[in-house]
């Protein structure tokens, strides 16, 4: 058969071993996608399976997409009929058909986050008690990590265990929260997200009659991403594929990212005890990326105690050295990313879309959207909205709109009852009505509130026009940063921000903080000779007519990391390497959670294909301050024989661009070798003496004798000091001239 050529033999035998449980974990790039998607075609196309009897899950539906859209091209457009998707959206869809079981209606609502927290809200409200014990986001986070273990409310409020560690926390009414949620929930004829799954292990639990069903109907079960599946999704593959037992899970440990939610790399280990006969299939060879960056990854992941041994990999090329970017500033850093795109398409010919961005956080974003816009590259943001386009980045900047245009109608909708001042709906439209209809500008509408609108609506709008004036007045006497910063937290949206302490409110806090950085560094920058906050919105404003006019089908994408598991790209760059950013300080309380943070590095490394860009910034505005950072301790991890520092100043395009953080000038980025290194893929690795231990270089001196444990022997040709950074350029014997970093470098003195 044709398409059967497309695999290497491990892959062929995981595509043609039908029958019988299966399990492919290995490591990134090496085609476990690739083998599910081919064996679905086999299935349908030599094994004459009905389409309809196949069930595959994956991670997001955009993969289910691709791969059908793959199946498709394989074998014809049989291929549509399969069920796929993720957990989440095939058990809504067959919950739809069994919901009377449960006793809800076919047409129950799906609640997003957004309606549950505010359930949330209600319910404690109602219960009397304090909110700030309570808060919505930590409730339904404990919630959620109950039914993702399958813990109903009863068992809940019955486990002593579980109310011991409530009781602990100072939250002993969890479990009564819960049970009124989920009975309003019911009332209301809705499920949330993990209702999807735990009713779905509901229904298959007490309706036998229907399990049966599906474990008849779906005789092929096929998992991607297997590492990241929770209990509660565990146990319906597990159930569904129960009689047939033809159930195929490819996952690699290595890449398990989402354990904050509840997945389990148990699983993985489980999975072996539940099927005795398993079957195991070892993909090893990567034909994802190039040997450099196979190397790399490598290197990186072996740090890692708890992870099953895997060997990775290439016929492919070395490719490029991974390169690293080093930059003054956040906005450096988003302006060499920027150029070094602009570079790299322009020599290799290349598409915006065979480039990604990865950060660790969202609010990274914004240094990265800007430097892109400013150089007309498209690009798209994925699993989040664009920086300016979040509502309480809008929600500030409409405040600053108002304040500096009163005519500004769409800003005033934004933010007369926002926070809550007690102006309805209804009072906001007879201030439009009055504005619009008789003619008369807004602000005096507003300001002569009283004459139409009853006492409370009218002291309000009252309140609110002081509180303009007073920012206007603001405004004019000082700088943007300081305009911008009184407005944020006399409005009441700072606070109200930061009073909600959970991950989400934090994030939403932090890109506050991160619009005001903005602002910071505009009025910082010596070039700009206006500072007033009206400066600043202009500038944002152009930037973002800009970005209105383009056709966004060839983008460069920006993304989390999480969000990039199972994608890939021809060349990544992976910013903000920086220690407490990424490893995230947030995130880190155990070596496990060290770990978890160098899967992610190792997920971030593994989505590159020719070429890959580490970088760092020595200072960061965080919080409204500027902030000196550390590199990152995972780049000490990676090979350093699989990195280049690379100088490019001479570049055009970064030198057109200087560095505008406190009007210093930028010796842009790249620094380091004076070499190509090149040669260090043709020289063979030195194998470090017997007794290699690295030396104390705080004395390192022109004129020593160095062993490095890859690059052997060499002599200390020069050392310089370059603001925090020590290097030293050293001769070697088999390499040639190399400059170092000496707080990456690992040398012996001779
Ligand atoms: P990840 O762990 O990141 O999800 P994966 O193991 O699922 O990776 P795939 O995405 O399936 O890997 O494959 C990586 C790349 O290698 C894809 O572009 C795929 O088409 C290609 N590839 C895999 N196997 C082969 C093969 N036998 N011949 C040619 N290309 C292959
Ligand atoms: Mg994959």
């Amino acid at each position: 058969m044709d398409y059967l050529k497309g695999l290497n033999p491990p892959q062929r035998e995981a595509v043609e071993h039908t029958e019988g449980p299966l399990m492919i974990i290995a490591g990134a790039g090496s085609g476990k996608t690739r083998v599910l998607t081919y064996r679905i075609a086999h299935l349908i196309h030599a094994k004459k399976v009905d389409p309809f009897q196949i069930l595959s899950l994956t991670f997001t539906n955009k993969a289910a997409n691709e791969m059908r859209g793959r199946i498709e091209q394989l074998i014809g457009l049989e291929a549509r009929n399969t069920w796929m998707g993720t957990f989440h959206s095939v058990f809504a869809k067959i919950l739809r058909v069994e919901s009377e079981k449960l006793g809800y209606p076919s047409n129950f609502t799906i609640y997003d986050t957004d309606d549950s927290k505010s359930l949330i809200k209600t319910i404690v409200k109602e219960m009397r008690l304090d909110d700030k014990i309570y808060k919505p986001n930590t409730v339904l986070s404990r919630i959620s990590g109950a039914k993702n273990r399958l813990i109903s409310w009863e068992n809940y409020i019955n486990d002593p265990y579980i109310k011991a560690d409530d009781e602990a926390a100072l939250k002993p009414k969890m479990g009564e929260i819960y049970r009124a949620y989920q009975k309003r929930l019911f009332k209301s004829s809705a499920m949330d997200f993990d209702d999807l799954l735990f009713n779905t292990n509901v229904l298959f639990r007490d309706h036998v009659d229907v399990l049966n069903k599906y474990q008849q109907k779906f005789r092929y079960v096929l998992v991607d991403e297997f590492q990241d599946t929770n209990l509660s999704q565990y146990l319906i593959t597990k159930k569904l594929a129960a009689v047939h037992q033809n159930i195929c899970v490819v996952g690699d440990d290595a890449q398990s990212i989402y354990a904050f939610r509840g997945a389990d790399i148990q699983n993985i280990l489980n999975f072996e005890k539940d099927y005795p006969d398993l079957f195991v299939v070892k993909l090893e060879q990567n034909y994802r990326s190039t040997k450099t960056i196979v190397e790399a990854a490598n290197s990186i992941i072996e740090k890692n105690k708890a992870q099953l041994k895997k060997i990775v990999w290439t016929h492919n090329d070395h490719g490029d050295l991974v390169e690293l970017i080093k930059s003054t500033s956040d906005n450096e850093e988003g302006r060499m990313v920027a150029s070094a795109i602009f570079e790299e398409r322009n020599n290799k010919k290349l598409n915006n879309s065979d480039f990604a961005v990865l950060y660790r956080t969202n609010s990274q974003s914004r240094a990265i959207e800007e430097a892109l816009r400013k150089m007309n590259i498209t690009y798209k943001i994925v699993g989040g909205l664009s920086f300016y386009q979040r509502k309480e980045i809008k929600d500030l900047m409409s405040y600053m709109r108002f304040v500096v245009n009163q005519d500004d109608e769409e800003a005033f909708k934004r933010i007369i009852n926002y926070p809550k001042r007690g102006v309805g709906a209804s009072s906001v439209e007879k201030i439009l009505v009055a504005a619009y209809e008789h003619d008369i500008p807004l602000w005096e509408v507003l300001n002569n509130a009283s004459s139409f609108l009853s006492g409370r609506a009218a002291n309000s709008i009252s309140d609110f026009t002081t509180m303009i004036k007073s920012f206007q007045m603001e405004t004019e006497r000082k700088d943007g940063y300081e305009a911008a910063s009184t407005i944020a937290k006399q409005s009441g949206l700072l606070r109200e921000l930061y009073e909600d302490k959970t991950i989400e409110g934090l994030n939403r806090y932090e890109n506050v903080q991160e619009l005001l950085n903005a602002i910071k560094e505009f009025v910082d920058n010596t070039e700009n000779e206006d500072k007033s906050l009206g400066a600043f919105l202009q500038e944002i404003a152009l930037l973002t007519d800009n970005d209105r006019d383009k056709d966004d089908t060839d983008a460069v994408t920006l993304m989390t990391i999480h969000s990039s598991k199972g994608l890939e790209f021809k060349q990544v760059f992976v910013v903000g390497m920086e220690e407490d950013l990424f490893p995230s300080q947030m995130m880190m309380q155990s070596r496990e959670d060290l770990e978890e943070e160098r899967r992610l590095f190792y997920v971030a490394t593994t989505r590159a294909m020719e070429k890959l860009y580490l970088s760092y910034a020595l200072t960061r505005y965080r919080f409204g301050r500027l902030l000196n950072c550390e590199p990152s301790r995972f780049l000490e991890e990676v090979d350093p024989s699989c990195i280049r520092v690379n100088k490019r100043k001479g570049s055009q395009l970064a030198s057109t661009f200087r560095d505008q953080t406190n009007g210093r000038e930028g010796k842009t980025g790249f620094i380091g070798l004076k070499r190509p290194a090149t040669r260090a893929k043709t020289a063979k690795i030195h194998t470090p003496s017997p007794d290699f231990k690295p030396s104390n270089t705080n004395n390192l001196a022109e004129g020593m004798q160095v062993e490095h444990p890859k690059f052997g022997y060499g002599k200390v040709l020069k050392v310089e000091i370059e603001g925090s950074n020590k290097k030293a350029t050293i001769g070697f014997k088999d390499f040639g001239d190399k400059t170092l970093l000496l707080s990456f470098a690992k040398l012996r003195i001779v």
